[in-house]
């Protein structure tokens, strides 16, 4: 049945309050042209070198006769004389391997019209190869673009009239593998397309040997052509395929001062129809008739907590599903600044329904959230992971053991690397430094090491069921402590006895021989003048990163300019943090504590406005969670700086809404809209960590509002969020809530898995204050569905962005542990960490919380009870609990929110009467006797989770796994599936105890073990 979008859908985003849309590109928005940054493989400037522009430091060289030259409009250019034996440019292999579609664009200022010259050739050679030439043998061959894996004969593309000599000309190339086209353009305009392409990149070059791939600029993969003669300027290589208006704009911003926004990628069809709207049925089965309105209360100045979803009346009298509801999202609290009464109209998409909320605002303040913490984890030692109740290993297991054992074969050596460089020491022996994000002259180097020091010390302390492995994290671990400490003593203190020094972290002075601060961290360009950078000082680079940020430094590759200097001291520090916390190294945290004053020292005599609009600079501003680090620091040695410290990093309009504190997140005001996601969600975990320290209830309000808004208004249905084509940036949350179909699904990648990390993380510490389900529901779907799923099958390789696109495919990365991105660093926590959240306990011992059902053993020492837990849970909805040892304490257990059809308890056999709602903790008080078993049962039902604005696109669960449907190719629409509105499982066929599933023709299986092709979105039509 063919359905066209309701109109309320539309009703939705009008409600929504319109904040300012545009990203906070900013000062760095004419370097990124608003495109999803990691879309952006490689970028070549070439005003003066070969070096990548973009953040993967793939490096071009240019070989023979080259040279770079002053012109008019670009500045400096690569000069490339041409001819059999002129100059060429040349690309690491590595660069654009194990990728499928592909953009290439940049400027081209031809010599003359030397016939087969090439703008580019990328290939394997030997018939497999995609090159763009200006000019072909002949006039009618034209500006071509030819591309096959079949042989020369088999070539296709499209072409159009040869490009004019002398002047700037403007061209570009992009393989579709979706639409099967490969497409050409010139001066942002496209002048040819060629359909049924059935070939990817991956088809023309070697995903084993990335040596073997050649990679071209200005030179044939054919030695007999001639080489490009003239000018190039700004190359770029995307790994998605650009749309026309992309193309478009890429161009208009390199020539036109104004930076414009290209217009992103539309989000694959729902198939329209003119058909009358009331002749649609509904998306949910039966004919919804209404939803009751409901009342609400809140105090002043804080907007009110309204229920998202609500139980509705259907036409057949049949108990369906409750249904989401939208309510409108102010941008401030000028609703609630009076006490009285007003009414919001929500909508319920999908349907003309507009349920009523009736609030009253009243005077007071809120109830104060609990000062203290009610929860603990256990140590990670105390939980181990054991195999499933058919002795299978689990799904945590693998992933554990897939990092276990890949960083227990790593050298902590290469992870000291660029802090020995920047002290100016000798490199030990045959020790290679790390690529990409940690490369030399990368301005984000050392953030690896941060994470790896987090990872080393949560290895140690979890490998209790390995005698050898945990000795070999350990002296990983005091290795590397030692390496730091050593190095962090040096800082501010002479060189030599006598020597020169400045002690002050405010009093740095710039480089030897130089008159300003910069970050060139060349080999020959690097200051290494340690006696000058301030007492305490650690960081993977010299201090000028920091200085700069100060003096309004934006993010880039030049030398006046930066990356994120707070961001990458953030991991350093947690990891030293985590060294001394989970891994008992005393020196860690010295090092910590001196970096900790180090930054105190400059940041307390920096002007408030200063602060604010560093912490707002676009990318260079990011500061992971320095607030939570420093905080952290405070808690750990009562200094109260620590504290002051963790303030200052306070993100002021996010927090509070302005400098007044008068609205923002503390009175429950969206202010996520179109932020980078990752880059906040931190500073979120760190408002709570300053709450703990503080006590002062508006940084409690903050988080608790945040996790709220973010998890209703923003997430995916894998646990995710961000992914928006508006603000076009894969990386940012959409530009209103609640509009993921309207505004997310980004074509360059969806949800960023260090995001997740993030949220899990910043879950499990609400929950530790307000142990309320909600918290561990959230924790588990994002657990299965997104961390999970995000390693590789035989190898610690992980994604960055996981693709929700229908027919999408993961793309992992980093096996072999030695290039980091961003999401590579928090995979090697997140996987050290696996059984961290199982179980908690309350504070006095009293009470232990069961929170996941992952087959483990846990020993509560402190009591001097054991509780083994046996399940095959997922792959079977059962799981039993026994007790070592005696003693009274209740046992709290979680009755997820997905366990509708009933959760029964068995205690050593017994049925219990329990009243167990879905999405609660049950209580079992008793006085526990050693053997004693319990067991719980929660049948798994299918559901969907729709988007939220527009409900049709669901995807399907399992209990509280995610089934993807496999895939052969990708698709340009969504994958349409009729269930049975009754009951969906009647509509589906397979095995619980594999889940793997079948319906409408198709394979579902878990999303967590979907390595190919698939489709996490469903167009759902319930008959
Ligand atoms: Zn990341």
């Amino acid at each position: 049945m063919k359905r066209r979008l309701l109109p309320s859908a539309v009703v939705v985003v009008v409600l929504c309050g319109f904040a300012e849309v545009r990203a906070q590109a900013g000062e760095g928005a004419q370097y990124l042209d608003g495109i999803g940054e990691t879309a952006l493989i490689a970028r070549y400037l070439f005003n003066g070198n070969s070096e990548d522009w973009s953040r993967n430091a793939y490096h071009a060289t240019v070989h023979g006769k080259a040279g770079y030259f002053e012109d008019e409009q670009f500045g400096k250019v690569l000069s490339l004389p041409g001819g059999s034996d002129g100059g060429y440019v040349q690309i690491p292999g590595r660069a654009l391997a194990d990728m499928e579609s592909l953009s290439v664009t940049g400027w081209v200022n031809l010599k003359d019209l030397t016939p087969w010259q090439r703008f580019f050739d990328l290939g394997l050679g030997n018939g497999r190869y995609l090159y763009c030439t200006p000019v072909g043998q002949e006039r009618a061959d034209g500006c071509r673009v030819r591309m096959t894996a079949a042989g020369y004969g088999a070539e296709k593309g499209p072409a159009t009239f040869r490009v004019a000599t002398g002047q700037w000309v403007h061209l570009a190339t992009v393989l579709d593998t979706t639409a099967k086209t490969l497409n050409l353009y010139v001066d942002g305009v496209r002048v040819g397309q060629t359909t049924g392409v059935e070939w990817t990149l991956a088809d023309i070059l070697s995903p084993e040997d990335a040596s073997e791939n050649r990679l071209y600029i200005g030179k044939s993969l054919y030695d007999g052509d001639a080489m490009l003669g003239g000018k190039v300027y700004d190359v770029r290589f995307y790994s998605i395929a650009l749309t026309d208006a992309q193309v478009a704009a890429i161009r208009r911003n390199a020539i036109s001062e104004e930076t414009t926004d290209p217009s992103g990628r539309v989000t694959p069809a729902v198939e329209e129809t003119d058909a009358p709207v009331e002749d649609a049925p509904s998306v949910y089965g039966a004919e919804l008739v209404a939803v009751p309105d409901i009342v609400a209360e809140t105090v002043v100045g804080h907007l009110p907590h309204l229920p998202i979803s609500l139980p509705a009346e259907y036409a057949d009298g049949t108990d369906g599903p409750a249904v989401r509801v939208v309510w409108p999202s102010p941008v401030d609290n000028r609703q609630v600044e009076q006490p009285g009464t007003y009414t919001i109209v929500g909508a319920v998409p999908g349907t003309t329904l507009a349920p009523k909320a009736g609030v009253t605002v009243k005077r007071g303040s809120l109830s104060k959230p609990r000062a203290e913490q009610q929860l603990a984890p256990f140590p990670l030692g105390q939980v181990v992971l054991s195999r499933d109740d058919r002795g299978r290993e689990t799904p945590f297991m693998e992933n554990r053991d897939k990092f276990i054992l890949a960083l227990a074969r790593t050298d902590p050596n290469r992870f000291l690397y660029n802090f020995r460089d920047a002290f100016g020491l000798e490199q030990p022996a045959d020790v290679e430094p790390l690529r990409g994000w940690d490369s030399q002259t990368t301005r984000l180097r050392g953030h690896a090491s941060g994470h790896y020091l987090t990872a080393i010390a949560q290895a140690y302390a979890s490998t209790t069921y390995d005698e050898e492995l945990h000795a070999n994290f350990g002296a990983k671990m005091n290795a590397m402590i030692d390496v730091l400490y050593d190095l962090s003593r040096k800082s501010g203190r002479p060189a030599t006895p006598g020597g020169p020094c400045n002690a002050d972290p405010a009093q740095v002075p710039p480089g030897p021989g130089k008159d300003d601060y910069d970050s060139d961290l060349s080999r020959e360009g690097i200051r290494t003048d340690y006696w000058n950078w301030g007492e305490g000082f650690i960081s993977g680079y010299p201090p000028d990163q920091f200085i700069m940020l100060e003096e309004g430094a934006t993010y880039g590759a030049r030398n006046n300019q930066i990356w994120a200097p707070y961001y990458t001291l953030h991991k350093i520090l947690a990891g030293l943090m985590d060294c001394y916390e989970v891994g008992g190294n005393p020196k860690a945290l010295e090092i910590a504590q001196g970096m900790g004053l180090w930054v105190h020292a400059r940041l307390r005599v920096v002007p408030t406005e200063t602060r604010i609009q560093m912490w707002n600079r676009y990318i260079a501003g990011e500061y992971g969670g320095m607030n939570e680090a420093m905080a952290r620091l405070h808690r750990m040695t009562g200094d109260e700086r620590f504290l002051a410290c963790a303030k200052l990093f306070d993100n002021t309009d996010f927090f509070f809404g302005n400098a007044q504190h008068e609205h923002g997140l503390a009175c429950n005001v969206d202010t996520l809209r179109g932020k980078h996601a990752n880059q906040h969600i931190p500073q979120i975990t760190g408002a709570l960590e300053t709450y703990k320290g503080t006590g002062e209830p508006a940084y409690y309000q903050v988080a608790d509002n945040f996790w709220q808004i973010c998890t209703q208004g923003y997430m995916y249905s894998i646990g995710g969020v961000a992914g928006a084509r508006n603000p076009n940036n894969a990386e940012c949350f959409t530009a209103q809530p609640n509009s993921l179909f309207a505004n997310g699904f980004s074509e360059g990648g969806q949800n960023e898995t260090c995001a997740t990390y993030n949220l899990l993380k910043l879950s499990r510490q609400l929950f530790l204050f307000d142990p309320d389900a909600r918290f561990m529901d959230y924790y588990e779907q994002a657990l299965y569905n997104h961390i999970l799923a995000s390693v590789d099958e035989d190898n610690p390789g992980n994604t960055y962005h996981v693709p929700l696109n229908p027919g999408a495919r993961k793309r992992f990365s980093n096996a072999h542990m030695d290039g980091f991105t961003c999401c590579n660093g928090t995979a090697l926590e997140s996987s050290t960490k696996l059984q961290d959240s199982i179980y908690f306990r309350s504070q006095d011992h009293q009470t232990l919380y069961i929170n996941l059902y992952i087959p483990s053993t846990l020993k509560w020492s402190q009591r001097n009870i054991a509780i083994r837990q046996s399940t095959s849970f997922p792959y079977a909805d059962t799981t039993r609990l026994t007790v070592t040892g005696s003693g009274s304490f209740d046992l709290r257990v979680r009755v997820p929110r997905w366990a509708t059809n009933g959760f029964a308890v068995r205690i050593n056999g017994q049925a219990q009467d329990v009243d167990a709602a879905a999405g609660t903790y049950l209580t079992l008080s008793r006085s526990w006797e050693d053997g004693d078993t319990i067991e719980l049962k929660m049948p798994f039902d299918f559901h969907l989770r729709r988007v939220m604005d527009q409900p049709n696109i669901a995807s399907l669960f399992y209990g509280p796994v995610l089934l993807a449907v496999e895939e052969p190719e990708p698709l340009t629409i969504w994958r349409k599936v009729t269930l049975s509105a009754d009951d969906l499982g009647q509509s589906i066929t397979g095995d619980p105890g594999t889940l793997r599933f079948r319906t409408n023709g198709v394979n579902l299986k878990p999303f967590y073990e979907t390595y190919s092709r698939h489709s996490v979105y469903l167009d759902v039509t319930l008959d």
